[in-house]
């Protein structure tokens, strides 16, 4: 099943989907599910190195991500959604790659670096109570990667160090044991990066600076006319800078249709914000309305969702131990074949 055009990537079930997963991410998946052999991990294992303290958030995300990942447009018939804690192979390959990363390596790793920089309260102001496991995290991904013989990864920019670190991961291991494992390319998405309602270069679950897939349409309504505008507009008739404003941001991604006419309003002082954020809220809930519909139908029908990750768990399992079979036979521990 798996050839040269596989595409494999994660998830973390860390809390609910927000438009920058969505126009960063999975709006991407549900285009590349169609033209190529597509598997997606939600990433629990991964999720649990730095929530190891909160197992309870993990396994209630695992099936909310799935809801989110359903109700976006991944189809279970183009696409095999999985569970990460379900392939004990990924282990199993992490423990051999670990031998070929050094400590200095991971922890020069660029996006390693800032995000135990990020999670003061968990590894300490020096990162003095680092954990193994989370250091460790961008060998599980390499994992994951060749356990699928996943060629094409696509990410947000933020991940790019850790697509690297498996390409390297990769050369080694085949230049030890042997030609075995395919190296993987990225893959990033037209829009890499979305920023937050106030602005930050990037709309985060814990920043308090997202809209959720999921946020009811009083929620919507309420974030947008908070989100940030350009600063220099006092009046409603003032002249703006629509390439500063949040809003037309968000337009610019849910409100084709008269773009140009919000944009040429906005620099001749004929648009007042007010009525701009609440045209760009009307079109956000309608451009949610179809994602809403998909993830009741899923709500009301849980044993499907159930279905879906236990039979995408058992393919990709398959998949893996003959992964397995081929890397024991190249590093000669393949004892009872
Ligand atoms: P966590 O805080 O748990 O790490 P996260 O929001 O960073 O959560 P991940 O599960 O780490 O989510 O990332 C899933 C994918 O979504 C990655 O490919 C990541 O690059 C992408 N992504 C997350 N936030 C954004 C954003 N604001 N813009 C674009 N892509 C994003
Ligand atoms: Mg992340």
């Amino acid at each position: 099943m798996a050839d040269k055009n596989t595409i494999l990537t994660g998830i973390r079930p860390t809390g609910n989907l927000h438009l920058g997963h969505y126009f960063g991410a999975v709006g991407n998946w549900i285009k590349l599910q169609n033209e190529y052999n597509t598997f997606i991990e939600i990433a629990d294992v991964q999720a649990l190195t730095d929530n190891f303290n909160n197992p309870e958030k993990v396994r209630k995300n695992v099936r909310e991500l799935a809801l989110d990942l359903l109700a976006c447009g991944i189809d279970p018939k183009k696409a095999t959604l999985f569970v990460q804690s379900g392939i004990p192979e990924i282990a199993e390959l992490t423990v051999y790659y670990s031998n070929l990363v050094t400590v200095a390596r991971l922890q020069r790793n660029p996006t390693i670096k800032t995000e135990i920089s990020q999670k003061k309260e968990l590894f300490g102001n020096n990162g003095e109570s680092l954990t193994y496991g989370f250091l460790g995290y961008p060998v599980s991904q390499a994992a994951d990667i060749t356990a699928l013989g996943g060629t094409l990864i696509p990410v947000g920019d933020d991940q790019l160090p850790l697509i690297e670190q498996t390409r390297e991961i990769v050369r080694k291991f085949n230049s030890i044991y042997g030609e075995t494992l395919k190296e993987p390319e990225h893959f990033l998405s037209k829009i890499p990066r979305v920023k937050g309602l106030d602005g930050n270069e990037k709309m985060g679950k814990s920043l308090g600076n997202a809209i959720f897939l999921v946020d009811d349409d009083e929620t919507i309504t309420k974030k947008v006319m908070g989100a940030i505008t350009d600063k220099n507009k006092i009046r409603k008739d003032d002249k703006a800078n629509p390439d500063v404003c949040m809003v037309y941001y968000y337009h610019k991604l849910v409100s084709t249709e008269n773009l140009d006419t919000i944009c040429n309003e906005c620099k001749e002082g004929k648009r007042g914000c007010i009525n701009c954020k609440r045209e760009l809220a009307t079109n956000m809930i309608n451009y949610l309305k179809p994602i809403k519909e998909r993830r009741r139908y899923y709500e009301n029908n849980i044993s499907i969702v159930d279905e879906i990750l236990k039979n995408g768990t058992k393919v990709v399992k398959c998949e893996a131990e003959t992964t397995m079979k081929k890397v024991k036979k190249a590093m000669m521990i393949d004892y009872f074949e």
